[in-house]
């Protein structure tokens, strides 16, 4: 007989307000119910909040129960997720290990990160290893699997130079993990108030850009990973990596942008796009996170309206520093 269960699930609406809805939702049998204890807020998130759904999609929690048929996760287990789409398990991309392209997924139904539960197929959660907190696991589901796909999948390898622009959420993470891989990363600001913090989290160097032009020549990168929440200017951008190098699109607004098309070619420039990972990514990421102690740097608000309303307005200020981790009842 499958049970249903009641909780609480914090949506955007029109005029920005944060609302508290109760959902009851039936678990089936290859679902689970997970208390939320730690949300991840990312740039994302600002499109959902004025918009009449669950907020939030990717965070970690505890499974407090499961249905019939659930055989990776039991009762008790940590896990994080990311994302509000079951994958069909079956086409190419699926069974390559690459379901964040599936195609044929299917959309969960008042389901998000800001809630104190949340019922998942069992398919999009991953368990959380040893020694890794949940409170650093939890914003680490998105733009830290966003940073490892990029990263493995593009072989970028220990030694190369990579450049990154932006040091908020995600350009944080890059610069963690890039460091961890053993890369020689440059950082582009403009703002020199990020100097320490860039070097802090692994930088080996780092540049004020005027207009995302370094004041002074600097020697090109190979990859070049854009985290800013605006477009780039491509025909300023591609001067700074080297021929035959990448320009990854990690991050970006819903504008269309120009690309230069003679100086990619010419230059044997790729632009790579990414915008989310596979589970198998995420594992992986929690492995090197776990070896390398990689910690993001978060702030925390409770799970609550006023809570969440307020990272918002941290993160609409350019305030946050890096991540904002909301915190539910169990989470510490
Ligand atoms: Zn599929
Ligand atoms: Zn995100």
């Amino acid at each position: 007989m499958p049970k249903t269960v009641e909780y609480s699930v914090f949506s955007g609406s029109e005029s920005g307000d944060i609302l508290t809805e109760t959902v009851r939702r039936t678990i089936q049998s290859n679902e689970a119910l997970v208390e939320v204890t730690h949300a991840g807020l990312c740039g994302a998130d600002k499109l959902s909040k004025t918009k009449n759904i669950p907020l939030g999609h990717h965070g970690a929690g505890i499974v407090r129960d499961v249905g019939c048929a659930v055989q990776y996760v039991k009762i008790g287990d940590r896990v994080g997720f990311d994302g509000s789409q079951i994958p069909c398990g079956n086409c190419d991309y699926c069974i390559g290990g690459k379901e964040q392209y599936c195609a044929q997924s299917e959309h969960f139904e008042k389901v998000g990160s800001f809630a104190t539960h949340a019922v998942w197929h069992e398919n999009v959660l991953v368990k959380l290893p040893e020694g890794v907190e949940s409170k650093y696991a939890a914003p680490l589901m998105c733009g830290g699997a966003i940073m490892w796909e990029v990263l493995t999948a593009n072989d970028v390898k220990p030694g190369d130079r990579v450049g990154i622009y932006g040091i908020g959420g995600l350009g944080h993470v890059a610069i963690l993990m890039s460091s961890a891989l053993g890369c020689d990363v440059v950082v582009f600001s403009s703002s020199e108030s990020k100097r320490h913090d860039a070097m802090a989290t692994g930088a080996k160097e780092f540049h004020v850009t005027h207009d995302i032009v370094p004041g002074a020549p600097v020697a090109p990168v190979q990859h070049l990973f854009w985290c800013r929440d605006r477009p780039p200017d491509f025909s300023k951008l591609i001067s700074q990596v080297s021929c035959s190098g990448t320009i990854y699109i990690l991050a970006v607004g819903l504008e269309a942008v120009s690309v230069p098309m003679q100086l990619v070619v010419k230059n044997g420039i790729r632009i790579q796009g990414c915008s989310n990972a596979s589970r198998k990514t995420m594992r992986k990421m929690l492995q090197f996170v776990r070896l390398h102690d990689i910690r993001p740097w978060i702030m925390t608000w409770p799970m609550t309206a006023d809570g969440i309303q307020d990272a918002f307005k941290a993160l609409n200020e350019r305030k946050m520093r890096y991540r904002g981790v909301l915190v539910g009842e169990c989470g510490d």
